[in-house]
């Protein structure tokens, strides 16, 4: 049976020597693929009939991983270690739980430093703000664009925290990373295959939302096309799915932390948020997203919420987001106790 196989050359290998272990690892139905991450190439073959050994005997391979997963990179078969991403002070991933928090959309100077100095204060870790806004309707505030973009970045300077925002089309993604730390790619871009490949291709970690409607599959996948052209630095996000349910906006799948967790060597956070749609059930579904083992929370947070231009339902005041960081602390540390039962 074939299976997937990456193989791992020496960062000193000569192309020469890249284009012969991809030529041998393909076939002529389904070619490897050559990826370059910084300081390090990839050469993956998503169904090779070659057996690992005699790839790993070819000149500049360091390491061949055989794996049955139809996302060889994003797989914890790829690696033991898991990713942690590190953006200005912050790391995301490293076995605590970070913060991030902001508007949903950035709408003037003053509402976004009101919103900054609450979060940055409480002890968030990365500061939120859309600037480029995917909105359901046509009349909706589609946010301020590059204005947006700069208000986040004069932020930043003053907050010292790092700052992630959407980005919508491909032909945004360089001018977004001029600005921003991370790339939030939102849940109704999740398979819109030339934006991912861009923002492969950015250099800059990017936030990947996981579709209303997507399995937990196609996301892992979606998450491929990135790390395949070139980015190893991919934060997954779960935000809420479509069900049959009509009391929340979406439904939050707490279950997907653990199951992406034990499939992936990647982040993962929950943005109760966008899934609540309302502001009482963020709370509780935050610590539950805390205690369920997720490495981030992303939450919206405005100053004055019911005047909010974009989901006001469902942010939260500073004062909220005050108590709500404090609770988290201490759902993190119970729930990271080894629970021994008798
Ligand atoms: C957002 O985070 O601002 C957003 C639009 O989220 P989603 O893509 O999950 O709806
Ligand atoms: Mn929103």
């Amino acid at each position: 049976m074939s299976r997937a196989m990456i193989v791992e050359i020496s960062a000193t290998a000569l192309p020469d020597m890249v284009a012969a272990v991809a030529r041998r690892a393909g076939t002529p139905g389904q070619e490897a693929v050559v990826v370059s991450w910084p300081g390090r190439t990839l050469v993956v073959a998503p169904a090779t009939p070659v057996p690992g050994a005699a790839l790993a005997a070819l000149p500049g391979v360091l390491r061949v991983v055989e794996t049955g997963a139809p996302f060889p990179l994003a797989h914890r078969d790829f690696t033991a270690e898991r990713t942690v991403v590190r953006v200005g002070g912050t790391a995301i991933g490293d076995g605590g739980l970070t913060v991030i928090a902001g508007p949903c959309a950035v709408e003037s100077r003053d509402q976004l430093a009101v919103v900054a100095s609450a979060v940055a204060r409480a002890g968030a870790g990365v500061l939120r703000g859309g600037a480029f806004k995917p909105r359901t309707s046509p009349y909706s505030f589609q946010g301020l664009g590059e204005a947006g973009l700069l208000m986040m970045a004069e932020e930043r300077a003053r907050t010292g925290l790092p700052i992630v925002t959407e980005v919508l089309r491909p032909a945004d993604v360089a001018l977004v990373a001029r600005y921003a730390d991370i790339l939030q790619v939102g849940t109704r871009s999740m398979q819109n295959f030339p934006l991912l490949a861009e923002v492969g291709r950015c250099g800059r970690p990017v936030l990947l939302k996981r579709g209303m409607a997507a399995t937990v599959q196609e996301w892992l996948l979606a998450a491929e096309h990135i790390l395949a052209a070139g980015n190893p630095e991919v934060i997954l996000c779960e935000r809420g799915i479509r069900t049959f349910e009509t009391t929340s906006r979406f439904t939050l799948d707490l279950t997907a932390v653990p199951v992406v967790k034990r499939l992936t060597h990647l982040p993962v956070v929950v943005d109760p948020s966008h899934a609540a749609g309302q502001a009482y059930v963020v709370a509780p579904m935050a610590l539950a997203a805390a205690a369920a083992g997720a490495d981030g929370i992303m939450i919206d947070v405005h100053g004055a919420p019911e005047t909010a231009r974009c989901d006001a339902g469902q942010a939260l005041t500073p004062g909220e987001f005050e108590r709500l960081a404090a609770d988290l602390e201490r759902v993190v540390a119970a729930a990271r106790m080894n629970l021994s039962i008798a």
